[in-house]
């Protein structure tokens, strides 16, 4: 039976059990980051209690039942392009091309947005789904590209992977050897160091979306010419712009070039440490996970660069996230 008092104001048939289910988590998930929003604002003097059992509830929530971006599964069927509803209570930004120079600090940071989307607006699980189509189709449209050099040595072209409508994106500069092997942005040991921060800022991996500056690897590692980050660079701002994250966390100087948030002549230690913004999005730069392996006393550095995006981010967890769920997909 449906009628009226069965669909919740974000449309969803809550005659379906997974579509409760999915309402349930998304309250949960705005309960939970409004409480952490206050904790970090210094709203609350009391330290910051326990999570709602609503919140308990939807993290127990089997991973096979939340909206999975069925667009990074190679081989899925791609869904045709349509207008894009892109109402989230977020300012629209308008495309252009990276800047050459970096842009001062903008201070205070932004507040998260707390009102619930406008009636009619699609909801979070909805906006993936489109999402997961725009950048299915993105990923058919840049598959065997040759636009540039890169394109003759590499062996798989790394298109990036994560959640669709992910409120945080990290950007690398491209490729690594075992990212071209497995046609996956951050694996191997570098990855496996960005995976720690991801947990530790309370997120899963699954839950922010990676890619990279320029989709295939340079020869013998060496870093993307301004030429093929240029060429590259479009396919970049296409995906930042179906997935309109809340911030972007650019890894390393090369990345921070290709997005325009510094000259290139200058010095990440000295750019870093602030807010920088990429068409209207908060945006920090750290440094590369790689570069933290081979200089573990900058992880301190990094992390209080992680920590600037805090207030900006509404879904990740006030508590930190137990190594068993990292392993889980
Ligand atoms: S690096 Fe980018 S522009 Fe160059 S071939 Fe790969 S996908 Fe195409």
């Amino acid at each position: 039976m449906s009628g009226p008092s069965h669909v919740s104001p974000d449309g969803l048939d809550l005659s379906d059990p997974l579509a409760q289910r999915a309402e349930l988590a998304d309250l949960a998930r705005q309960v939970a980051g409004l409480v952490e929003l206050d904790r970090l604002t210094g709203v609350l003097a009391s330290p910051v209690p326990g999570p709602p059992p609503a919140a308990s509830a939807a993290r127990q929530l089997p991973r096979s039942e939340e909206p999975l971006p069925a667009w990074r599964q190679r081989g899925a069927a791609q869904p045709s392009p349509q207008a894009r509803p892109r109402d989230r209570g977020r300012s629209r930004r308008e495309a252009a091309p990276p800047r050459p120079q970096a842009k001062p600090a903008p201070a205070p940071a932004p507040a998260v947005a707390r009102a619930r989307p406008a009636p009619g607006a699609p909801s979070l699980s909805q906006q993936r789904v489109l999402n997961e189509g725009h950048l299915h189709a993105l990923a058919n449209r840049m598959h065997g590209c040759t636009r540039c050099r890169l394109s003759e040595s590499r062996t798989n072209l790394v298109f990036g992977q994560g959640d669709a409508a992910a409120e945080l994106v990290f950007v690398g500069e491209g490729p690594g050897y075992h990212e071209d092997m497995q046609g996956m942005a951050f694996v191997g040991p570098s990855g496996a160091l960005l995976t720690k921060m991801i947990n530790a800022m309370g997120y899963l991996r699954e839950e922010v979306f990676i890619c990279n500056v320029v989709k295939c690897r340079p020869p013998r590692n060496r870093n993307p010419q301004p030429d093929e980050m240029g060429t590259c660079v479009p396919f970049l701002r296409e995906q930042l712009e179906i997935i309109r994250p809340r911030a972007i966390c650019a890894l390393g100087r090369t990345a921070a070039i290709g997005l325009g948030l510094i000259g290139p002549d200058a010095s990440l230690g000295r750019s870093r440490g602030r807010l920088h913004e990429w068409n209207g999005v908060p945006t920090v730069l750290t440094y590369h996970p790689a570069y933290l392996l081979r200089s573990p006393d900058e992880k301190r550095k990094a992390w209080q660069d992680l920590q600037l995006l805090f207030p900006l981010l509404e879904r990740r967890r006030p508590k930190p996230i137990k190594p068993d769920e990292t392993e889980r997909r």
